[in-house]
């Protein structure tokens, strides 16, 4: 069997949000899945809206999501050469013709057709045939050059989601693939059109399944044709729904889509943005939660789905849930310590120091999203903290203060695990014959600056002791 080879073709113009990364991961899953080769080509050719800022977010966002390839970032513009010797190898084919319509005789063919009710197409004026007399040569015209598309016939692939699409030559005219070549040179080749690089990028690239977004399905069958005049077999297609945003509109900037990178920048794990974007738009029985590894293990196009995936932040939330609570702790620390970093707060040695700040990722991670929250929920051990004054006075009332004091003193002597807070916390509700709560919400507004956390006793012991006295005496 051949080997698999995919690839994400981004245009780097605007910047590239979760429906347009989805058609990296899509290529980059199945070539995993099927020990191929994922390969990066940046299709930079529109000049005037291509940036390096958007392919430095294109590269960014793929780094993050771990969406790594084996070959390229290939730039269109660096191929130039390569596309226009393919042009000049088909014109000495008789694969393609110049065409010197002028774009005012265009326009009056466009008129005609319109009025005559009829699909405005090229009409062949310039396409040589056996025994066919061409018009004259105009003077001082450079021609655009044209594909002779096969007649009679159709073009028919099995979409991987769409399934059979079968589209009648007819309906496919005679396609520019080159702009006509500047003034004054002495080539006939100018730019080669968008259709055309992709095609012998797909062609030198050896792709053998294209996994892209439908708004391309209209371009594909020209490809096929392109293709098979180059004597190439074409890849397998799979043509993917878009992706809706909440409001239902198709995923843009311009609808209020995010960038990519802003997901990692709110504190989401790449392993929960792959999933929840491997779940849009494709599926495995009722699984809704999975590891990248179960994902590579199971990814496949036989289970791509039809309909248009719609963004829903509320699922992405719990599928960011789901991947907090198993993540592992040591990631997690690092992304709390990034956190912290980026906000200018100052990390003591000790947390940095062994795994303490692991240990606290692992007591508070289930309640979190983001690495975002989990840095918030463990910002009481780096800072100080200051719970709502009303709820201060509600709690930590006259009659409770003693008990209070009474706990600080023991902790000042208990061994500092949290048994021995345990501990030391039942002493004292038995002494003053009061009931849990209303000594274990006074001591998380004091120590913590909420009263809801988890366990206080586990809460308690990641702290220093000091800290904990302190903030109990204050
Ligand atoms: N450059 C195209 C886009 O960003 C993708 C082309 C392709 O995948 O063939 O929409």
């Amino acid at each position: 069997m051949t080997q698999v080879r995919t690839r994400f073709a981004p245009s780097p113009t605007g910047f590239i949000h979760l429906g347009n990364i989805r058609s990296a991961l899509y290529p980059w899953a199945f070539a995993r899945a099927n020990q191929g080769v994922f390969i990066l080509r940046i299709e930079d050719t529109d000049e005037e809206r291509s940036s390096q800022a958007a392919v430095d977010v294109i590269l960014e966002g793929m780094q993050w999501l771990g969406l790594n390839h084996d070959e390229g970032p290939f730039y269109q513009m660096q191929r130039m050469d390569r596309y226009k010797q393919v042009v000049q190898e088909m014109l000495d084919k008789g694969l393609i013709y110049p065409c010197y319509m002028s774009s005012a005789e265009l326009d009056a063919l466009r008129e005609r057709q319109m009025a005559n009710k009829e699909k405005p197409r090229y009409d062949g004026t310039w396409r040589p045939e056996p025994g066919k007399t061409l018009p004259p040569v105009p003077a001082g015209v450079k021609p655009v050059l044209r594909f002779k598309n096969p007649q009679g016939g159709s073009v028919v692939w099995e979409d991987k989601v769409k399934g059979r699409i079968e589209i009648s030559n007819d309906e496919l005219d005679d396609l520019v693939i080159a702009r006509p070549a500047a003034e004054g040179s002495d080539s006939i080749v100018g730019t080669p059109t968008y259709n055309f690089c992709v095609v012998v990028d797909d062609m030198d690239m050896g792709i053998t399944h294209v996994i892209r977004g439908d708004d391309h399905v209209n371009n594909t069958p020209r490809q096929i044709n392109i293709l098979r005049a180059l004597g190439q077999e074409p890849p397998v297609y799979a043509h993917l729904p878009t992706v809706l945003n909440e409001q239902g509109e198709k995923m843009s900037k311009r609808h209020g889509a995010k960038a990519v990178t802003q997901y990692r920048d709110e504190g989401y794990l790449a392993d929960a943005i792959v999933n929840y974007l491997a779940r849009l738009g494709w599926s495995h029985g009722d699984d809704e939660i999975f590891s990248r590894a179960q994902l590579v293990e199971w990814f496949n196009l036989d289970h791509l789905g039809k309909s248009a995936g719609q963004f829903d932040e509320a699922k992405l939330r719990w599928v960011a849930q789901q991947h907090m609570k198993t993540a592992d702790d040591a990631l997690l620390a690092k992304l709390v310590s990034e956190q912290w970093a980026q906000r200018g707060v100052a990390v003591p040695a000790s947390l940095q120091a062994g795994d303490k700040l692991q240990a606290m990722c692992a007591l508070f991670k289930d309640r979190c999203a983001t690495t975002v929250e989990l840095a918030d929920w463990l910002n009481m051990y780096v800072a100080s903290v200051a719970a709502p004054a009303e709820e201060l006075a509600a709690q930590v009332t006259d009659a409770v203060k003693p008990a209070i004091a009474a706990l600080a003193t023991r902790l000042e002597t208990a061994a500092w695990d949290k048994a021995a807070i345990n501990q030391a916390i039942k002493d004292t509700i038995g002494e003053f014959g009061i009931k849990m709560p209303q000594l274990a919400i006074p001591v998380r507004l004091l120590v913590c600056g909420r009263a809801q956390t988890p366990s206080v006793d586990a809460v308690l012991a990641l702290f220093e002791r000091d800290a904990v006295i302190q903030r109990l005496r204050a």
